[in-house]
């Protein structure tokens, strides 16, 4: 302390404070501008240059009266005194020395004087380790406080630990740490030093609490403003870097987006949006998401072939000379188109069309389609709608979504380039639907003549015009196309080839387009009749012509690869060769099938791929009555079972069959390759054939084949897709088939080259299949109920 601490009353002039205090052992410098103090400041100067400085109560009151002062406050010395020239303000350094209390204060013409008396520090009963934990805890409370308020350094520490004593820490700290007013009166107050650093720990912890509260607050508001600053600098970087280039800066890009909406033939309607559009994109940051959503809209708008379309030519001549020249066969189908085009060129106020083409997959649909589109001179683009399950797959995803795009439709148009073009939509029968809503409503508006010159697509949110589209969808079935949308639908049916198509198909056609497409001449690789048959019947196993295509396009490779090698200069390709060529026969004519056996029967199944056979097969075991049905069947085909089972059970004991067999014996039928979905009523009578050979162990023909729906008093009904079904049977190497009564009209519809390989026996009741199936006598026989099949079936068949 530099000034010794006198306990007599002291008379000093009085320095008010307002919001500030000064501590004893403390520096301060503060500015005087009331005249009153400036003078109690002069009078101090002219004697000891001691004042007392007392802190207002309420700092807010201008001209303060002695009962506004604190009584306790400090008795500081003047250490300098600055006046600015020609100011009244001055700036004063003082020193604090110890705390005083006013006893009396009193107002003079220079102020107010106050007889003061010095306050002693009071002396503490607290354990020396406690002080010292005090201290510490203030200090470093301190340090946190300096680093939060970003002012540490670590000499400002070095000179506190140096002197660690409670009175002068907690003096210091007062006087150092911004504290409230109020707060700061309470420790100038407070005598015992320790009670002193209690309170300043509290108030010291509170105070950093707040400080870093803030700093939380104020580093993400910078973190913040830094990245949009940032943002902003990258991209006037980018900005500058492409004028460098030459590249488009946004600027020229907006105008570029403008000048191309004004040129569009469109409304004005759409325009002005393609222009709000274009405004949107101007207001965005460059690079900015949203920015990217604008202009892929826009490309997307400006991309679409408003107005341009090709000049449509129906000249039904030239129609049937490229439909003929592209496809061998399919008489009824060109017929079909050529009538259809002929119509439309009659009526040319109908615009659009909808065709279905359906049938197995590689029959021809698409290329077809692909014959329709140059035949009438309108372009080509393919759709396709396998496995879509979501409207907005057709519709479009609003361009709200980050990465929304247009609907499958309107992305084929911008293919298209052409308003009017070809559109074909393949497989339209595998749709699908679900919560994601009906993509067929969808597609229903697309086709409708009233509804599609305004279509709207939810991304591009303006109407388009499709009226002009000639549609052709493709399916491999109809069963499974939603009935509205097949409603509207032109349908033509391409059906299986037989194995001579095939030949001439693979000649005439998938040969010579696949030698172009490998370079090669008719000389450099030629495929014999019997070469072909071969790959047909070991290779393929299909209703089209897809997989022989594929195989056709192998043996190309196979000699272009050898001519490039120079293993040989052509390739002459024969049955035996095909092994080393296309690898091991994937399809083996069936063994087991040469042989008649029990309970094993053929029946004929229609699938999308065409028609193939398809086994039944039953075990009878002693057990209790159950029924069995395993394959993956479908519903209609586990009731068909069970219809079957009681047919037969009607007619035990015409049959030889012990009549309590429905007690005495399980039933077992089974549908082999368990991994394929089947279902549908046709296999009614091929079960019931399996289970009436079963029960009277007499063996089934090995070279029949049947279809036919049966009723419980055993009535054989009509069933669908016959002729694909008969392609199979063929293919199979079946000889004689067994169909319903009621589908011999349909027979008209198979080609004649494949009705002449096969023997159709008619039958009405279940009575006549056994007879016909059945190879051998059965137990019962005798009472004529039953006949071996003879010749008279054989007779009949021959007129159909
Ligand atoms: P789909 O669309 O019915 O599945 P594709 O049209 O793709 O069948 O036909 C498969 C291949 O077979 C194509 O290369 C096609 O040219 C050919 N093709 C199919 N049918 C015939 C045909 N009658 N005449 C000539 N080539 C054909």
């Amino acid at each position: 302390m530099s000034e010794e601490i006198t306990v007599q009353k002291l008379l000093l002039p009085l320095v008010p404070l307002r919001g500030l205090n000064v501590f004893p052992r403390t520096l301060f410098t503060f500015d005087v501008e009331r005249k009153s103090t400036v003078a109690a400041m002069n009078l101090a100067n002219k004697n000891n240059r001691l004042i007392f400085l007392a802190g207002e109560k309420d700092p807010t009151v201008d001209v303060p009266e002695a009962k506004d002062f604190y009584a306790v406050g400090v008795v500081a010395k003047i250490r300098q005194q600055l006046q600015p020239p020609g100011t009244q303000m001055c700036r004063v350094m003082v020193e604090g020395l110890y705390r005083a209390k006013a006893e009396e204060i009193t107002g003079c013409s220079t102020g107010f004087m106050a007889a003061v008396v010095p306050l002693q520090e009071q002396p503490e009963r607290i354990s020396a380790a406690k002080k010292e934990a005090l201290v510490r805890s203030n200090l470093s409370l301190y340090e946190e406080y300096l680093q939060l308020i970003g002012e540490f350094t670590p000499e400002q520490m070095l000179g506190l630990f140096a002197d660690p004593e409670p009175s002068y820490i907690s003096d210091f700290l007062a006087q150092h740490v911004q504290l409230g007013y109020d707060q700061r009166q309470i420790l100038l107050e407070e005598l015992h030093p320790c009670k002193r650093l209690e309170l300043l720990t509290k108030m010291i912890s509170h105070e950093n609490d707040i400080l870093s509260l803030e700093k939380e607050l104020n580093d993400a508001a910078s973190e913040s403003m830094n990245k949009t600053q940032r943002d902003y600098f990258l991209r006037e970087e980018m900005r500058i870097i492409q004028s460098e280039l030459g590249e488009e800066g946004s600027g020229d890009e907006i105008e570029e987006y403008r000048e191309k909406v004004e040129k569009l033939p469109v409304s004005d309607e759409v325009r002005e949006k393609l222009l709000k559009e274009v405004g949107h994109l101007a207001k965005q940051p460059y690079g900015s998401s949203e920015a990217a959503v604008i202009r892929s809209y826009l490309d997307t708008c400006l991309e679409l072939p408003w107005g341009k379309t090709t000049k449509e030519t129906i000249d039904i001549e030239k129609a049937r000379r490229i439909l003929d020249k592209e496809h061998y066969g399919l008489e009824k189908v060109k017929e079909r188109i050529l009538e259809y085009l002929a119509v439309r060129q009659l009526t040319p106020e109908v615009k659009g069309g909808l065709l279905c083409l359906v049938g197995p997959p590689g029959t021809g649909k698409t290329s077809v389609a692909m014959s329709i589109a140059r035949a009438t001179n309108r372009k080509l683009v393919r759709v396709s709608l396998g496995g879509v399950h979501d409207e907005a797959e057709i519709r479009g995803h609003r361009k709200t979504y980050i990465g929304s795009m247009p609907g499958r439709i309107i992305n084929g148009m911008v293919q298209a380039g052409s308003m009017n073009p070809l559109m074909v939509l393949d497989e339209i029968d595998k749709l699908g639907s679900d919560y994601r809503g009906d993509p067929s409503a969808a597609l229903l508006e697309v086709f409708d003549r009233e509804q599609n010159s305004t279509f709207r697509d939810n991304f591009l949110e303006i109407p388009f015009d499709l009226s002009n589209i000639f549609f052709i969808t493709t399916a491999n079935s109809l069963s499974t196309i939603p009935p509205a949308l097949l409603d509207r639908m032109e349908i033509i049916e391409l059906p299986s080839y037989t194995d001579e198509e095939k030949v001439h198909i693979a000649k005439k056609y998938l040969l010579p387009k696949q030698r172009k497409i490998h370079g090669l001449t008719s000389t450099q690789l030629k495929v014999n009749d019997a070469a072909i048959r071969a790959m047909i019947a070991g290779y393929t196993r299909e209703s089209g012509v897809r997989l022989l295509e594929r195989e056709a396009a192998k043996l190309c490779r196979k000699a272009a690869s050898g001519i490039a090698e120079e293993k040989f200069t052509a390739l002459s390709v024969t049955p035996d060769k095909l092994h080393d060529l296309l690898g091991p026969v994937r399809y083996k004519p069936e063994e087991d099938r040469k042989r008649d056996m029990v309970g094993l029967v053929r029946g004929l199944a229609y699938t999308s791929v065409g028609g193939e056979v398809l086994d039944v097969e039953v075990a009878v075991v002693p057990g209790t009555g159950k029924i069995e049905v395993t394959g993956n069947l479908g519903d209609v085909m586990k009731e068909s079972a069970h219809i079957a089972v009681t047919c037969i059970r009607s007619r035990a004991e015409v049959l030889g069959i012990a009549s309590d067999f429905y007690k005495t014996k399980d039933i077992h039928i089974h549908f082999p390759e368990g991994a394929v979905p089947k279902d549908g009523p046709s296999a009614g009578i091929t079960m019931c054939t399996a289970i009436a050979s079963a029960l009277t162990d007499v063996p089934v023909r090995h070279d029949i084949a049947m279809t036919g729906e049966i009723t419980l008093r055993g009535r054989v009904l009509p069933i669908g897709g016959l002729r694909e079904k008969t392609m199979g049977a063929l293919r199979a190497g079946v000889k004689t088939i067994l169909i319903p009564e009621d589908n011999v009209s349909d027979l008209e519809e198979i080609d004649p080259l494949v009705r002449v390989q096969l023997n159709f026996i008619p039958v009405k009741t279940i009575d006549e299949v056994l007879s016909a199936a059945l190879a051998g006598r059965l137990p019962s026989a005798q009472n004529g109920s039953f006949r071996l099949p003879g010749k008279a079936h054989s007779e009949a068949v021959a007129s159909i």
